[in-house]
């Protein structure tokens, strides 16, 4: 007979498997596997470095499909592949989001790819969907509180970094990183992680010496498909090129995708009485993640760094321009981003789109055009990413819109 969920989940953390992680985001990927921790496994967040992950997931999944698939299957099987680890005791973990995108069928692909040389390595998924029961990773309420609080001092510390650092040393910006992650690290599992005031206040006092000047270098927002939107391995460190290119780069929090997410399940109550049983733990959820996000723009009042946008005014900037019933891949959210950028300080936007994305071609490059009748003044590029490309196209039609900066 097949282990429960449960007695599945209990072996793991008995035998102290070691579970895998791409670095999408990789400081809030850092909190977050730290929480995870504490029921006994061993997280190991992987950073591809080189070609060989994308040649490895090319000769494992058809090259027509999306380019995050690709690049995923590719670094979980050349870190397998490494020798690093006990393939009894390894296992690894993707995030799924539900919905009718290819993002929900990845793990039966990497079922598929894992088949023939890995069989004992498990794909444990995380998803509040009720995806994959038995493979789901389990979470408490306990541990959900101290995921968001993670989240939180994630989307905080990239903030605060990518104002400081077109600025600053990378040395200086480095040592007050880790300094607060070990400050963070040091009270995971305990109730003063919780203490969310408190530990922004020592995030925000970190990085005092670290403030960005009153004249900012031209700001660029990054909006597009989450996992390459993030990933510098997947975008092929868009960040870094832009910041030696001169600028300021700008991206969303990480909870705006979450907010994004349970903003859509209370949509589908109110426009097809989907989520009856959910609704209003959505609806608590939805309202926990506004009152945490105030706690972390109060914080940053007066320092000279800037806030993230309110989530409210990125749901209505969306609105000028489309439904919120777009939900495919990240749906509305994308123009929506883009429409608040545009209409605040950050008027130059780059849109990644994966290869093989259909949703993200229709809501990141196909509303450029919408987004700029509402927003004259933007400069917006979409730069397509595929796991063949080479960086040197994407750096050549950036330049482009380097050259019109605002
Ligand atoms: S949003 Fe695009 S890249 Fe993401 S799973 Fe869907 S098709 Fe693939």
């Amino acid at each position: 007979m097949s282990e429960t969920r449960k007695e599945f989940f209990s072996r793991l953390a008995r035998e102290h498997y070691t579970i895998l992680v791409p670095d999408m985001c990789p400081i809030q990927f850092h909190l977050l596997a730290k929480v995870v921790e504490l029921d006994g496994y061993k997280l190991k967040v992987i950073s591809p470095l080189g070609r060989e992950a994308k040649d490895c997931g090319l000769s494992f999944v058809h090259n027509d499909s999306c380019y995050p698939v690709v690049i995923l299957a590719g670094t979980f099987i050349n870190e397998l592949r490494s020798g690093n680890y006990d393939l009894n005791k390894t296992a690894v973990l993707i995030t799924q989001t539900g919905g009718g995108c290819r993002a929900s069928n990845y793990l039966s692909l990497f079922k598929k790819a894992f088949a023939k040389e890995y069989p004992n390595v498990p794909i444990i998924s995380f998803n509040f969907s009720g995806l994959e029961k038995s493979r789901s990773l389990p979470l408490t309420l306990s541990r959900a509180r101290m995921m968001f609080a993670g989240l939180c001092y994630g989307d905080m510390l990239m903030n605060l970094v990518l104002q400081s650092e077109p600025y600053h040393s990378k040395e200086a910006v480095d040592a007050a990183l880790n300094d607060c992650l070990a400050y963070l690290d040091a009270q995971i599992g305990k109730r003063s992680f919780l203490k969310r005031k408190k530990n922004y206040a020592y995030i925000v006092s970190r990085f005092k010496d670290l403030t960005p000047p009153a004249k900012r270098k031209p700001l660029v927002g990054i909006v597009g498909e989450i996992y390459v939107k993030y990933s510098p391995y997947a975008n092929n460190h868009l960040a870094d090129f832009l910041v030696k290119e001169g600028c300021e780069v700008v991206y969303p929090s990480l909870m705006e995708f979450a907010q994004y997410f349970i903003y859509n399940s209370l949509e589908d109550h109110r426009r097809y009485g989907k989520n009856k049983k959910s609704y209003l733990i959505w609806k608590l959820a939805f309202n926990y993640t506004f009152r945490i996000c105030k706690e972390a723009e109060d914080a940053l009042k007066g320092t000279g760094f800037r806030p993230y946008e309110d989530f409210h005014d990125v749901i209505e900037a969306g609105k000028k321009v489309i439904s919120t019933g777009v939900k495919m891949g990240e749906g509305w959210l994308i123009p929506a981003e883009m429409v608040e950028f545009t209409s605040k300080d950050v008027k130059n936007i780059v849109v990644v789109q994966p290869f093989g994305c259909l949703p993200n071609h229709i809501v990141g490059k196909g509303m450029i055009r919408p987004v700029k009748e509402l927003n004259p003044e933007a400069n917006i590029v979409p730069i397509d990413f595929d796991a063949s490309s080479t960086s040197v196209n994407q750096e050549n039609r950036l330049k482009l819109m380097l050259a019109n900066l605002n």
